[in-house]
């Protein structure tokens, strides 16, 4: 069969390239590793919120969040030269590891268009504050979440002619003799390796947060203390990445970056979280505490207190807290995990069942709360009821916690998607480290190497649906379609 395109993945960005290019009248092929009934990788347990505050327009903060942490160690010098038109960017620039304003911008003007297109296809859109956020910042979701968009989408493919091959994994790229893309070497149980053609290939086959090679050797010490937080991230094992690194392409996004989520590791749910770490104090195994729990408001703070936990002894924590934490309203709706804490009437009983030594626990949570002191407690903001004279402070919701009736669930680093992958244009084409285009070669959703520092909240989705959209109208445009 000759085809014009091969889709590597079946996530949102993988889907939203296929449908867009089948549209388009171009052949298209998607390899999907995972079997049909758990298509969709991270896009199907998500529940896909959106950084834009309508149908027609990204969020007021959207621009200014994916610049500001974006910038990483890029000199004066070259920073000056974005200012250009991006055709006049000097090549190291264009290959440059930094939050590109091309791609923001792309990501910006582009995703009222690709709202617009997912409701042709059945999606319909819901406002809401999501429960990580504890001011009022309102996000847009499909209804159905990620689950909705995987199963349209992929209906809609189907219905197009899109030919689906389920369980087939792409291992690397076909190249011709000079070394243009050419196609997909895949492997597939029933057909073991083979090749397909095509000219022009799409790599959405997500990050490399089930590959824990991978994950070593960019994240580093206690990076197998973490777990993908879904059952999709896991067939995520990172080959789109390294097959697109093969051929030259410029690395871009904070490889030893991942966004993470402290979630309870009994708990067989997905994203089993337990969003509730500013109100309690978190010790380790040793029975000491590591963080400032209050440092800041929940969504800012989770990703860095979940990397601290990944790298303490055993990557475990313990959040110990007192039942006044249930009077917080709704704070329910922030605990996903369906075990419930253990509980225990001594800091003595609480220590045998954590396994921590009672003396340092006792002196970790005595010390504390003799360092709380009288103040209105406020859980709707930063209330500055902070410890007194700890070296580890805690900086907001610090009140003391009785010793007599004690709370605690277990907590580990959950890795949502990692942060390292490739440069790309604005048009999601794949760009060399000379700041070229590979012919061909386009990448889509966290094969994109976009975050540094800090992932901003509810754009990943976003990034998937706009960029695999945007490859699909290249790939159709130079099919002259
Ligand atoms: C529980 C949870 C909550 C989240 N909440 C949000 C949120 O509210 N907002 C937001 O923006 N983001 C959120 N995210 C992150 C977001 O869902 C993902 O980053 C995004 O969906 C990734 O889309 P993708 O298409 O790039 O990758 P995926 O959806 O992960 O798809 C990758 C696909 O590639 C396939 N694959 C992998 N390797 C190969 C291979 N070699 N060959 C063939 N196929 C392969 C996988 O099976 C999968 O189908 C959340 C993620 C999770 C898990």
């Amino acid at each position: 069969m000759s085809r014009d395109v091969i889709v590597i993945g079946c996530g949102s960005a993988a889907l939203a390239a296929a449908v867009t290019a089948a549209e388009g009248g171009a052949k298209v092929t998607l390899l999907e590793r995972a079997p049909k009934s758990e298509r969709g990788g991270n896009s199907r347990y998500t529940e896909a919120w959106m950084r834009m505050k309508s149908e027609d327009a990204v969020s007021d903060d959207f621009v200014e969040f994916m610049l500001s942490r974006g910038h990483g160690a890029i000199g004066p010098e070259m920073l000056r030269e974005v200012s250009r038109d991006y055709e006049n960017w000097p090549a190291n620039l264009k290959a440059y590891p930094f939050t590109d304003p091309e791609i923001v911008a792309a990501l910006a003007e582009n995703a009222p268009a690709a709202m617009a297109w997912l409701k042709t296809h059945g999606i319909r859109f819901t406002f809401h504050s999501p429960m990580l956020l504890q001011k009022g910042a309102e996000r847009m979701g499909p209804s159905g979440g990620g689950l909705a968009i995987v199963e349209s989408l992929a209906t809609s493919a189907e219905k197009l002619g899109v030919e689906m091959l389920y369980e087939t994994t792409g291992r690397s790229l076909l190249l011709d003799d000079p070394g243009d893309v050419r196609g997909v070497r895949c492997w597939s149980k029933a057909r073991g390796n083979f090749a397909l053609e095509a000219a022009n290939v799409v790599v959405a086959s997500g990050g490399y947060q089930g590959n824990l090679e991978m994950m070593t050797r960019y994240v580093g010490q206690g990076a197998h203390f973490t777990r993908p937080v879904s059952p999709g991230g896991v067939y995520n094992k990172g080959e789109g990445i390294e097959m697109m690194l093969a051929v030259g392409a410029a690395p871009a996004g904070q490889y030893d970056m991942f966004h993470g989520e402290p979630v309870d590791p009994r708990s067989p749910r997905h994203e089993a979280l337990v969003a509730v770490i500013n109100y309690g104090v978190l010790v380790n195994v040793l029975g000491k505490r590591f963080i400032d729990e209050g440092a800041n408001r929940y969504e800012f703070i989770y990703d860095e207190v979940s990397w601290t936990i990944m790298r303490q002894k055993l990557g475990t924590a313990w959040l110990v807290f007192d039942k006044r934490l249930f009077d917080i309203p709704n704070i329910r709706t922030r605990i996903k995990t369906d075990e419930p804490p253990l509980r225990a009437d001594s800091i003595a009983a609480l220590a045998r069942q954590i396994g921590a030594p009672e003396a340092a626990l006792a002196d970790t949570l005595r010390g504390y709360n003799a360092a709380t002191r009288e103040g209105a407690y406020d859980t709707t903001q930063l209330d500055g009821l902070s410890t007194m004279g700890l070296p580890i402070p805690k900086s907001n919701w610090a009140r003391p916690i009785d010793e007599t009736d004690l709370f605690a669930y277990p907590i580990m680093c959950a890795n949502t998607f990692t942060c390292g992958g490739v440069k790309i244009t604005g048009d999601a084409e794949v760009v060399n480290r000379d700041g070229a285009p590979i012919p061909g070669l386009y990448a889509a959703g966290e094969t994109v190497g976009l975050y540094y520092t800090l992932y901003t909240g509810a754009t990943s989705v976003m990034r998937g649906l706009v960029l695999g959209r945007q490859a699909a109208k290249k790939i159709c445009q130079g099919l002259g379609r």
